[in-house]
């Protein structure tokens, strides 16, 4: 009986493998960049569509590699223009991928893990139980797939990404990065890391980490809380990620980056809606050059989380703003398809 040997997912990869591996099999290194620009460039699923390539070369690639292409099962869209993306991917796992218009730029919304680990109580991906992490190559898919939607229904290319979709990219560091330096590199998509914005809810060694790699991008950090109490509360696994450990090492990014720290912040009635709150905020702000977002609150059904009303944002802004911090409101987009912040949860 014939071995069923696994195949290896092609984009697994480097150049210089793929390279090494048509020199060992008696071609030339040379052949390995041109199938690289199939696989990253031009998005290939198949081997058989790799025309400049001869029938025997693709029977040999088709015999020891598979193309884990990423599949858009369905699109969903919303009324402001906002698309869903519910994406397969070859383990016939789900994730999904926001695009986000506005008059004049495309944001992708991509997820870096199918679930999370992380529990964090008022999000709807922390609901399902962390599956397994994303491959570099499922994370470009998900770019390249909402750089195609950009183009087909906005008529221009996709301009600026954030890893804000399910999972949390630094639980899933390697990868994550790896993607990152193929949507930058010429040979993949040659975007500017300045467009580019990973997201953490706060896991301090990793901070630190991409600190001492001089990554480029930027850095945005779900706050939520100034206070260790309130924070771990409603994001328990900061009793061991706490508040001074993200402090510090938010102080160690900007010291080697000098990038700025963008704070995602919810406010919510009753949990942090007091000038107390505001004030802890402020102090936390001052450790390093940052601004803050406040994000509005997208309902995930059970009623604990309620947003807080305009006269507690009113008195969050004022306070931020008097102290020449740097805050921006912002509203919601594709609530009705659930493709808002935290509502990402495969309702499909
Ligand atoms: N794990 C990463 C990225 C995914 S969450 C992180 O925590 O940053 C993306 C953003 O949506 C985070 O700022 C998160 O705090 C926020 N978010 C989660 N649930 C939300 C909800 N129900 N309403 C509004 N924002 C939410």
């Amino acid at each position: 009986m014939e071995e069923k040997v696994k195949k290896k997912d092609i984009r697994a990869l480097t150049l210089d493998q793929l390279r090494e591996f048509f020199v060992n099999n008696g071609d030339k290194a040379f052949r390995g960049n041109q199938v690289y620009e199939w696989l990253w460039q031009k998005s290939a699923h198949t081997f058989d569509v790799m025309t400049n390539i001869s029938k025997e070369t693709r029977d040999l690639l088709t015999s020891n590699f598979v193309i884990n292409h990423i599949k858009v099962d369905q699109i969903q869209r919303s009324s402001d223009g906002t698309i869903k993306n519910a994406v397969r991917l070859h383990d016939d796992l789900v994730v999904e991928s926001v695009l986000i218009p506005t008059k004049s730029r495309t944001t992708a919304c991509v997820s870096s893990q199918v679930g999370c680990s992380l529990d964090c109580k008022f999000c709807a991906t922390s609901r399902l139980k962390r599956m397994r992490n994303l491959n570099p190559d499922e994370i470009y898919d998900q770019v390249v797939a909402i750089d195609n939607e950009s183009r087909l229904y906005f008529d221009r290319p996709l301009s600026n990404i954030v890893f804000m979709g399910m999972g949390e990219p630094l639980m899933n560091y390697n990868n994550v990065l790896k993607a990152i330096d193929k949507i930058t590199s010429p040979e993949g998509l040659g975007m500017s890391p300045k467009r580019i914005t990973v997201s953490t809810s706060g896991v301090p060694k990793m901070i630190k980490k991409m600190a001492d790699e001089e990554v480029k991008f930027n850095l945005a950090v779900s706050l939520h809380s100034a206070i260790d109490e309130i924070r771990t509360s409603i994001m328990p696994f900061n009793a061991t990620m706490n508040l001074a450990d993200l402090r510090e090492a938010l102080q160690y990014w900007y010291s080697k980056t000098k990038n700025r720290i963008t704070y995602e912040y919810v406010v919510w009635k009753g949990i942090n809606d007091s000038q107390k709150d505001a004030d802890a905020l402020v102090q936390f702000c001052r450790f390093a050059p940052s601004k803050v977002n406040l994000i509005e609150y997208n309902p995930i059904d059970d009623g604990q989380f309620q947003q807080a009303n305009d006269k507690a944002i009113e008195m969050y802004v004022a306070t931020l703003e008097r102290k020449g911090i740097t805050v921006t409101v912002r509203r919601s987009r594709g609530k009705d398809i659930d493709a808002a912040c935290g509502q990402l949860a495969n309702k499909i």
